[in-house]
């Protein structure tokens, strides 16, 4: 049985982008993950195609390096992978808590300061680490991407899909509204809605994925009725257009925001809208305070 992932404890409230020197990977006790996921980092240079109001990325500090180097990538993961199977990481200070659940690797996550598939070589990022991932024998250890959804109609990152897909694969894409307005409210994106509908659609008719959706209050007000009707009836829409999602992952806001006036919902405000996404649309809610 799996051991239970305290929220409380350090190393998962600590979900820092950098360990030691190294310049795209780092460890993270993660409770969606329930266990030790190594984050790689593919946006160092912290561009993001959104503009989230709740980002939790710091943009005023300059980024280390501004350049993917894949055989860096390579190296940092094949050290890390190391650390963590050989008890380093268990003893570090940082994973007192968690101690042996480091030793087991459940993912290696694609999310970064950015949004990981808008880089030029997503593909040859994610053969990266699926050589890591059979070179290591990590054959229980999942490739995950976290997404916001807007680049996956692009020839390169469907290839990185393929690749994915072949790898234990999991896409983990996040859809925050129902409406166009709402959308341009909490995601502050150029890209237009009915492409990230059309590109969750087009990926869930291919492979199952979960939807990550992150319920927050503007300015004191949580998402109304309306727009929560709305939302569920985006996802009512996907499955029957063919989609297959796996569930939802329902979050909100854990760490400061740059902007004062989004904050987080109550737990039982989460656990209130999860059970309204689950009886208007069917589909299974896990809910992340
Ligand atoms: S998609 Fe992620 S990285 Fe991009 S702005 Fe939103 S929260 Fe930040």
């Amino acid at each position: 049985m799996d051991e239970p992932i305290s929220r409380d404890w350090h190393a998962v409230k600590d979900h820092s982008r950098s360990w030691q020197d190294l310049l795209y990977v780092y460890p993270v006790v993660s409770r969606r993950s329930g266990g030790l996921s190594i984050g790689v980092n593919l946006n160092p240079d912290k561009r993001c195609n959104f503009d989230c109001v709740y980002c939790e990325v710091d943009r005023r500090t300059p980024p280390r390096t501004t350049l993917l180097d894949l055989e860096v990538i390579r190296a940092e993961l094949t050290v890390l992978v190391r650390a963590a199977r050989l008890g380093e990481l268990a003893r570090h200070p940082k994973f007192a808590e968690t101690g042996e659940l480091t030793r087991r690797i459940r993912d290696i996550a694609f999310s970064g300061d950015g949004e990981p598939t808008m880089v030029p070589n997503f593909a040859d990022c994610i053969q990266v680490a699926a050589d890591v991932r059979r070179a290591e024998g990590l054959d229980e250890t999942k490739l995950v991407l976290i997404t916001d959804a807007a680049g996956l109609d692009k020839a390169d990152v469907k290839r990185g899909l393929e690749i994915l897909d072949a790898n234990h694969g999991d896409i983990w894409a996040k859809l925050d509204a129902g409406t166009e307005a709402y959308y341009r409210l909490v995601n502050r994106s150029h890209v237009r809605f009915d492409r990230i509908l059309a590109n969750l659609l087009m990926t869930a008719k291919v492979r199952p994925i979960a939807i990550q959706t992150l319920f927050l209050k503007v300015h004191g007000e949580a998402m109304s009725a309306g727009e929560l009707a709305a939302y569920c009836g985006r996802l009512q829409s996907l499955l029957e257009a063919g989609a297959r999602i796996r569930e939802v992952q329902a979050y909100t806001i854990a760490r400061p925001t740059p902007e004062v006036w989004a904050t987080k919902l109550d737990p039982d405000e989460l656990n209130t809208t999860a059970d309204i996404i689950r009886r208007e649309t069917g589909l299974p809610v896990s809910v992340h305070t």
